[in-house]
């Protein structure tokens, strides 16, 4: 390792010096007055912090606010969900999408031989971010992801989004129009839980508006999702969570050999089904809704963009683990194959 390299060659602890064991080892045949560099090895730890840095952001969880394992939902098999997807079910679903710019080379992977092809380049990219009202006849009102409350769009100190974050993340650029306030007004009954795909900002801006004592739902291992970016994020994604209970991870078994990663029949009816679909990040969640008109899949951020969507190609610099976002990406095009009737809602793009 380049750390240890370079303490055994540091002249305290080489007889003699770095100058003199380099003189007697070097394949240059440098003289004592002129101390070779080593060039067999990787670089000589010139910045052994840069490496030291990186090691301590790559650990670095999504959040330290504490999780459960949740007590709700059943896991059942790919094949169980979907025998019954060809049936309408009890669900009313409703959109609420508002106005966001991100950078396409977060969205998309533009290293895509397919988006290279099509000569896509980095730029700003219109995007939405949702939230969706789920009405279920006798659980009540859930959502899923929280759209965007007005406060951590217009004044995103006062909610505890640190300096950083809305400089590297453009959260200037939110139009929280609808806030999450006004569409749970207009709602007219109370939120009995949220369902989170996942813990990055964007999906949980509208926590402000959400009353504290509401359960929030994630997939297994999410709050411990590890990236650098959690340098940037941490400290704001525990703010947002701050006073509120404990994370409930959906207790999903993984099966990374089936046809989907994991299934769980969240009301065990088999009305509302979360999908396990890493990648994105650990603990990334897709929904199967069983609606009034049919299914729906959410995808979450598994495909933010339309275009990638239709392309089969997965996100760009926003993800944890390429090859798992590929696999879950591919694992639900295919389910949406297997069922033409089903609507397909994306991450970031009608
Ligand atoms: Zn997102």
């Amino acid at each position: 390792m380049q750390v240890r390299y370079q303490l055994r060659h540091s002249p305290l602890l080489v007889p003699g010096g770095t100058r003199r064991y380099y003189a007697k080892t070097s394949p240059l045949g440098k003289s004592a007055s002129h101390p070779a560099r080593d060039h067999r090895q990787p670089g000589l730890g010139l910045f052994p912090w840069v490496e030291w840095l990186d090691m301590v952001s790559r650990r670095f969880r999504t959040t330290t606010h504490p999780t459960a394992p949740a007590k709700i939902g059943t896991p059942v098999t790919a094949a169980d969900m979907e025998a019954l997807l060809a049936q309408p079910g009890p669900i009313t679903l409703t959109t609420v999408g508002v106005d966001w710019v991100s950078n396409l080379s977060g969205l998309l992977n533009l290293k895509h031989p397919v988006a290279v092809a099509a000569g896509l380049k980095n730029r700003k990219e219109p995007i939405k971010v949702y939230l969706y009202l789920v009405r279920h006849p006798e659980r009540g009102l859930f959502l899923v992801d929280t759209g965007v409350s007005e406060r951590f769009a217009r004044e995103p100190a006062s909610v505890g989004v640190g300096w950083a974050l809305r400089a590297a993340a453009n959260v200037a650029a939110m139009r929280p129009e609808p806030s999450t306030a006004q569409v749970l007004s207009t709602a007219a009954e109370p939120l009995q839980g949220v369902f989170l795909t996942h813990l990055h900002f964007d999906h949980i801006s509208g926590l402000p508006d959400i009353p504290v004592n509401v359960p929030l739902y994630t997939g297994p291992g999410e709050a411990g999702t590890s990236v650098t970016l959690n340098l940037l994020a941490q400290g704001t994604t525990n703010r947002l969570l701050r006073g509120r209970p404990p994370l409930q991870e959906l207790q999903i078994p993984s099966n990374p050999e089936g046809a989907l990663d994991g299934v769980l029949d969240v009301f065990d009816d088999g009305s509302f089904f979360a999908i396990l679909n890493p990648g994105h990040t650990a603990g990334h969640l897709a929904f199967v809704i069983r609606s009034t008109y049919g299914p729906i899949l959410l995808t979450g951020d598994t495909s933010h963009l339309r275009w990638g969507w239709d392309n089969e190609v997965e996100p760009g610099s926003f993800l944890s683990n390429r090859d798992k976002a590929r696999r879950s990406l591919l694992a639900l095009k295919a389910l949406a194959g297997r069922h033409p009737n089903m609507q397909v809602r994306l991450g970031h793009q009608p």
